[in-house]
């Protein structure tokens, strides 16, 4: 009993759950108190890896990145691994194809949002006169309260402000898509509008790019080990219900028909997963968790017989927006530098039905496209990896109206990226918020 009244039980074990339990124990609470429940093998949640059977290679369930202005996430590294695994670019720079033609995106060190001005007035995949409007949309972005956009969408707000559809498809939705999964038309301005201040708008410092040079898994679970290290107890199991009496959350029941008691539970499981363990009444924004959907990313792996590729990192316009990595160099690997490729589309709705063959087969194309040494270079081996579950989401009138950290029962709060924090669904927002949920159960004291 005495224990059951001190213990506080973080249900899921990805960035949220491993983020809430870094911060409680900062915050004082004896690692002894803290019970990080996690159903799946492994922890990382939806950022994991795993060992390619076909291959031997160790995948990631797709490709991650961040910007210089994911900050809490960096610091969760900084503090729970020996080597945080990624590299940050000294300054944004990602080479852009189509048509045959490169042109850059790349900031300078000017202060924000002139820091991108001269690779937007160079940027040759639009009409001048596209260039010339970017600055207006811009501008209008830096003065926008996001919170007033929200039933707009983000295509809607372009067009208000002047953009044409080459300028939405070229520059707002290639780089809208990769942070917020979701295109233009499908996706709040509100949230929209927000993700560009916080990473684009400011200055060259945040909009940075960082690039994983280890696989997710590995970051993930030494974490775990570090918490677990620091007195964490790391249970295997599935909590299937939360339990409450008149005085707040009581603790959890597993899948095993035990209960796990605990004075405080943060759930830190996705969105619809968080739903189904809910006590009835626990939210006064259930119908948000029960309207929204998610997206799906494609993640394709591609190994050539000999080096195709040169930069860490491009882009291209083709499958409606991808995004080629190096990885074979991002992870150190001399041997597959330039020949292990990594390729990513977000909001991947459109392919949903395809085979996989058939994706591969498209990537493919459209990486000779980009890479002349791809075209005559055979792939020696190829993967795809589908994630339709990969983050919510955040369609016109449900990007800001998400649920905050504390539910309406005492001593229960949530965690994850769909939690508001005014970042999109991404690891800087999964962090952000088991942060905010440890504070909250510390501040309550229960
Ligand atoms: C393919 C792909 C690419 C992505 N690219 C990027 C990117 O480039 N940059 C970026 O920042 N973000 C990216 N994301 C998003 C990012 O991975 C997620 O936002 C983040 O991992 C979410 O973390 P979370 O802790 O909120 O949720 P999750 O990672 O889903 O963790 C929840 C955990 O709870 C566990 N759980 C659920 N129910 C229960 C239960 N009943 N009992 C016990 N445990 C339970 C789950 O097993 C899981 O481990 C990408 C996601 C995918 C899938």
């Amino acid at each position: 009993m005495e224990q059951a009244r001190n213990r506080i039980i973080i249900v899921g074990a990805g960035w949220a759950g491993l983020s809430a339990a870094h911060h409680l124990l900062s915050a004082g609470v004896p690692g002894r108190q803290i019970v990080l429940l996690e159903r799946a093998p492994h922890v990382g949640g939806r950022a994991f890896s795993f060992a390619d059977r076909e291959s031997g290679h160790v995948l990631d369930n797709g490709q991650h990145v961040l910007l210089g202005c994911c900050t809490a996430f960096s610091r969760l590294l900084a503090a729970l691994t020996r080597d945080p695994g990624v590299r940050f670019q000294p300054l944004l720079s990602i080479p852009v194809h189509a048509d045959g033609r490169w042109s850059t995106i790349e900031s300078r060190r000017l202060p924000g949002p002139l820091h991108l001005v001269p690779s937007l007035l160079r940027y040759s995949h639009v009409s001048l006169d596209g260039r010339l409007r970017i600055a207006r949309a811009a501008l209008a972005m830096m003065s926008a309260r996001p919170e007033e956009l929200d039933s707009l969408s983000f295509r809607a707000f372009l067009e208000h402000h002047g953009q044409s559809d080459e300028v939405v498809e070229r520059v707002w939705d290639l780089v809208g898509t990769a942070i917020l999964n979701g295109h233009a038309d499908q996706i709040s301005a509100g949230l929209a509008v927000e993700a560009f201040q916080i990473g684009f708008l400011r200055g060259p410092e945040p909009a940075r790019l960082g690039l994983f040079t280890r696989p997710l898994g590995d970051l993930a679970a030494e974490a775990c080990a570090s918490l677990a290290a620091q007195g964490v107890a790391v249970h295997r199991g599935r909590a299937v219900a939360v339990t409450a009496d008149e005085g707040g959350a009581t603790g959890v029941v597993l899948a095993d028909g035990s209960h796990l008691g605990a004075s405080r539970v943060i759930l830190a499981a996705p969105h619809d997963q968080a739903r189904a363990l809910l006590p009835d009444g626990a939210l006064s924004s259930a119908a948000w968790l029960d309207q929204v959907r998610y997206s799906p990313i494609l993640n394709v792996y591609i190994e050539y017989e000999a080096p195709v590729m040169d930069p860490e990192v491009a882009a291209s316009f083709a499958m409606g927006g991808m995004f080629v990595f190096n990885r074979g160099r991002l992870l150190g690997d001399a041997e597959r530098d330039g020949r292990l490729l990594s390729i990513s589309v977000s909001a991947a709705d459109r392919y949903r039905a395809w085979d996989a063959d058939e994706i591969a087969r498209t990537v493919e194309r459209a990486v000779a496209d980009m890479f002349p040494a791809a075209r005559g270079t055979p792939a020696v081996w190829r993967k795809v990896v589908w994630q339709p579950k990969a983050t919510f989401l955040a369609q016109p009138g449900l990007g800001m109206r998400r649920p905050g950290v504390r539910s309406r029962l005492r001593g229960l709060y949530l965690a994850g990226d769909w939690v508001d924090t005014g970042w999109p669904a991404c690891l800087e927002g999964a962090v952000r918020s088991g942060e905010m949920a440890a504070a909250a159960a510390v501040e309550d004291g229960l």
